[in-house]
């Protein structure tokens, strides 16, 4: 069998710790057997940040724009443990934070959704995606404590010196202070990001924030929204059969719960941070969570939602055996190598995406898991597996698709 020929290359960036090692089984074993793969390599591994002064970040950052494509893997962002593990020169910043500054843009987060993995919310039947706002409020926030009394105002200067000033609060004791924004250009490409998506996957759009309490803030999003929808979206929107709503987010909370899924719920950035992890632990694990970045200039960076797992990967390091769970990483590949086939004309690269996430799902179904979902599938014939032997069960169900 002769493998599939890519055109561009993915922007491939490497990871850590147990992701890390997942990484080359999926690559040896998934990828390179069925497909001649080109990518632009970069080691987003902490060590490497640290060598490079984290330029390598920036690098692979600018290499997407350059060539519209990335996979990630999970990365560690250092605290002040991991600046003493790994003997850091500083506590560098979060590589998804330094590519999201740079790329822009909104993730959107999809369950991958399997028989047997049923929801803990008995009414969802299809996935509900989340689109997170990936800049500003309080992840680019000012904060202060207050040690003592005395006025907090809100000041703007304007370029000319002009000052418009607001009282915050009066402080009579100790207290804290936080300052926040956000810019109408980031707002309305996460607008236009969740349209587009939306459409894309023939979902209805639902959109929710506190606007009757932030009467500036939060209701600004709402009318950039109403807007962009109305004079760009409504008429795509009726002729694909979907719906746009708006509605205050403790009322979309309820609406969510009671749904069957099916929607795309798009969330400000600390709402989407929260909702996400909710929304995929409801829908069984994090390990089953997909995770894409697209920016307003359609460039896409897929990755899972995880972390490193770092706990798996002690034991792996002691020799002892793991289970960990592989799904997620894989659909970050698939994810990136169908967008690479659809922009580049590849049918066969599109058609085996489909056909890889396919033998994931059906080795799932017939019962062959690791640890985490044994213990949450409902089949009664089940067999956890270590982590390299479900790769290898996936790629043994991909070579007879093939
Ligand atoms: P984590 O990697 O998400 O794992 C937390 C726990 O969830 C694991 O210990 C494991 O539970 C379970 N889990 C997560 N993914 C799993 C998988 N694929 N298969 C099986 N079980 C899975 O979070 P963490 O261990 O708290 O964080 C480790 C590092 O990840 C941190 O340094 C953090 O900075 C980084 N992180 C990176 C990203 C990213 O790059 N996108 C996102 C989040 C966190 P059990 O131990 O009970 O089996
Ligand atoms: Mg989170």
């Amino acid at each position: 069998m002769s493998k599939i020929i890519m055109k561009t290359p993915l922007v491939e960036m490497d990871g850590d710790e147990m992701t890390r090692i997942i990484w080359q089984y999926i690559k040896d074993e998934l990828v390179h057997p069925f497909v001649d793969l080109k990518t632009i390599y970069f080691d987003l591994g902490l060590k490497y940040r640290d060598e490079t002064d984290d330029q390598v970040t920036i690098d692979a950052a600018e290499a997407t724009k350059k060539y519209g494509v990335a996979v990630k893997c999970a990365t560690i962002t250092p605290n002040a443990e991991r600046v003493k593990e790994y003997n850091l020169k500083k506590m560098w910043k979060s590589p998804n934070g330094t590519i999201r500054a740079i790329l822009d843009g909104t993730v959107f987060r999809a369950p991958i959704i399997v028989k047997g993995i049923e929801p803990f919310v008995r009414t969802w039947t299809k996935p509900i995606c989340i689109a997170r706002h990936a800049y500003g409020d309080i992840y680019n926030n000012t904060e202060m404590r207050i040690e003592k009394p005395g006025k907090a105002e809100l000041v703007f200067t304007d370029e000319y010196g002009s000052e418009t000033r607001s009282l915050i609060h009066s402080f009579d004791s100790p207290g804290i202070l936080m300052g926040m924004h956000n810019t109408d250009k980031s707002i309305r490409s996460f607008a236009r990001a969740c349209f587009n998506y939306a459409l894309d996957q023939k979902m209805d759009l639902w959109f929710a924030t506190k606007d009757t309490i932030s009467k500036t803030y939060d209701h600004h999003f709402k009318d950039v929204f109403q807007e962009i929808y109305e004079k760009e979206y409504e008429d795509k929107f009726k002729e694909a059969g979907i719906e746009y709503f708006y509605t205050l987010i403790d009322d979309a909370v309820a609406r969510v719960i009671r749904s069957e899924g099916g929607f795309v719920w798009a969330c400000k950035n600390y709402d989407g941070d929260v909702m996400s992890d909710m929304v995929a632990n409801a829908f069984g694990s994090l390990a089953m969570m997909t995770s894409v970045l697209v920016s307003p200039e359609g460039f896409y960076e897929y990755e899972a939602a995880h972390g490193t797992v770092q706990r798996h990967y002690y034991k792996h390091l002691k020799g002892e055996s793991t289970s960990t769970n592989s799904v997620a990483t894989i659909f970050a590949w698939t994810g990136a190598l169908r967008k690479r086939g659809e922009l580049d004309g590849l049918d066969d690269l599109v058609s085996f995406a489909d056909k890889l996430e396919s033998a994931v799902k059906q080795t799932i179904e017939e019962g062959i898991m690791t640890g985490d979902l044994a213990a949450l599938s409902v089949l009664p014939e089940k067999k956890t597996v270590n982590t390299l032997d479900f790769i290898k069960e996936i790629r043994k169900r991909l070579a007879e698709n093939m």
